[in-house]
């Protein structure tokens, strides 16, 4: 059972094969059987499982149907679930029990998805390999001893040792396609606006963005439209009518012209991913597309650009946590100072003061226009580039990560080589572009991801793309020994 996408999912229940309830449990057994093994969990909501599994077979029994209607999920654990705990992977909220839905799981509960649990994560979204969380590291099942990619490691973890067939996730500079690319998944960061950030605890408001982790860029399509939509509750949340997604899956890729950036393969890429991607980029041509070389001259001062903006939206983001209203309390506090200091300097860990202080030291006096003013104008070029060469083509390809997952541990003592490996990501939020990640293959077992770049509101090109890449492919079938 727990081999089943989403789309098997669907069709089972439609035609009565199991029921919610029993998908459920057994999804509930296999979590608590397997999980101690990988962390990817912080919450488990069995109770609110099993309810919402009754009431989606309920209204399957009265002739409902509907591809989410009993399907089985979970959520990173910084979209608010009402009366259960949502910790953002931090100390901080480790007692929060958020007072309402977020828009993303309040649209997904209607559609009739059953909330197994909310999954670990990077403290407050800050990180690239899920080692940061006040619960724990959580582990790749492809490589017990490697990271799963961050921030989104514990929904990608969990879909990938397949406890459960898809989970929310999102992407600030990679979250949702590093750790996609990291444990052979397909994940989706839709266009900046698409889908609601009403109740996802804010990181950088002006790259955060929820999209959809799962196994195939079929399943990616059906949880992506539960997702998106205009919600009057976000202001920067668009008013653009969503496509029908899987209706544009089999749409034929004869003339698609797909541009390679050649700044994607210079020094820094593993030769063996390179190889990869060329695999990937013939596969694509044997299909129809056509190749292109690009260029994107801007990117290589991306990093820099994006590690000013996101500790400085941080900053002023973060602010709000201060021991009062809300989230962790220092004991015994000796005076109001003491209390936001104690509470801020017990309750954020080493990652998150790290870019607390580079944020505040960005936005201030005097330091503003050297800093955060000049990162937005490297912004601007960067989208300058992207606009240029979507002029020339309908998708840019590139590998999704320079490197495999590495090993637990092996850049703690080292944040810049961590931030180092989201060079081929950030540039799609810096531009508020929709990227997608799916498998390409495999380097000493582990798995290696390509990515797909689209214009705004193009995520039915990206997943109509990778479908038509993983009829033709079995990267996304393969499954991590021992689970
Ligand atoms: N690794 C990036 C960071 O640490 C991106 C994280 C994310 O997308 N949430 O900021």
């Amino acid at each position: 059972m727990h081999q089943m996408t989403l789309a098997e999912i669907a069709r089972g229940l439609a035609d009565k094969k199991f029921s919610s309830e029993e998908l459920t449990k057994a999804l509930l057994a296999r979590i608590a059987q397997l999980d101690p093994q990988l962390n990817s969990f912080i919450s488990l909501t069995e109770e609110l499982a099993l309810s919402q599994a009754k009431a989606a077979d309920a209204r399957r029994a009265k002739g409902e149907n509907g591809p989410l209607l009993g399907a089985p999920i979970a959520h990173k654990d910084l979209f608010c679930t009402q009366g259960i705990r949502t910790s953002c992977g931090s100390k901080m909220l480790d007692n929060f029990k958020a007072p309402y839905d977020a828009t993303v799981v309040a649209k997904l509960a209607a559609a009739g998805t059953v909330t197994l649990g909310k999954t670990n994560m990077d403290e407050f979204a800050m990180g690239s390999a899920n080692e940061s969380s006040h619960y724990g590291a959580v582990k790749n099942p492809w490589n017990l001893e490697h990271v799963p990619g961050g921030s989104s490691g514990g929904s990608a973890a969990a879909v990938a040792a397949r406890l459960l067939p898809a989970a929310t996730a999102t992407d600030t500079g990679g979250s949702i396609r590093q750790p996609a690319a990291f444990t052979n998944l397909t994940g989706l960061k839709p266009t900046y606006g698409r889908v609601s950030r009403w109740g996802m605890i804010a990181y950088a408001s002006s790259l955060d963005q929820g999209g959809p982790l799962a196994r195939t860029a079929e399943d990616c399509a059906i949880l992506l439209q539960g997702m998106a939509g205009f919600d009057p509750n976000d202001s920067t949340s668009i008013d653009e009518p969503v496509p029908d997604y899987s209706a544009s899956l089999n749409g034929s890729l004869q003339g698609l012209r797909i541009g390679v950036p050649k700044e994607y393969f210079g020094a820094g890429l593993d030769p063996r991913i390179a190889d990869l991607i060329q695999n990937s980029i013939k596969e694509l041509e044997k299909l129809g597309a056509v190749i292109k070389q690009i260029s994107l001259p801007n990117m290589q001062h991306a990093i820099p650009a994006y590690y000013v903006i996101a500790p400085a939206e941080a900053s002023s983001n973060l602010s709000r946590f201060d021991g009062v209203r809300f989230g962790y309390r220092c004991e015994n506090p000796q005076n109001l100072v003491d209390l936001y200091k104690r509470s801020r300097g017990e309750g954020f860990g080493a990652e998150v003061q790290r870019r607390i202080m580079v944020g505040a030291y960005a936005l201030s006096a005097g330091y503003y226009d050297a800093y955060y003013l000049k990162a937005q104008k490297i912004r601007r070029l960067v989208k300058n580039d992207f606009m240029a060469a979507f002029n020339e083509v309908d998708i840019i390809l590139g590998p999704t990560t320079p490197n495999p997952a590495w090993k637990l541990g092996a850049k703690n003592s080292d944040p810049v080589a961590e931030y180092l490996e989201d060079v081929y990501t950030i540039t799609a939020n810096l531009a508020g572009l929709p990227g997608l990640s799916m498998p390409a293959g495999f380097v000493d077992g582990l798995p290696v991801g390509v990515q797909l770049l689209a214009p705004y509101f193009q995520e039915g090109r990206l997943l109509n793309v990778a479908h038509q890449y993983q009829l033709n492919t079995d990267w996304h079938t393969r499954t991590p020994q021992g689970f």
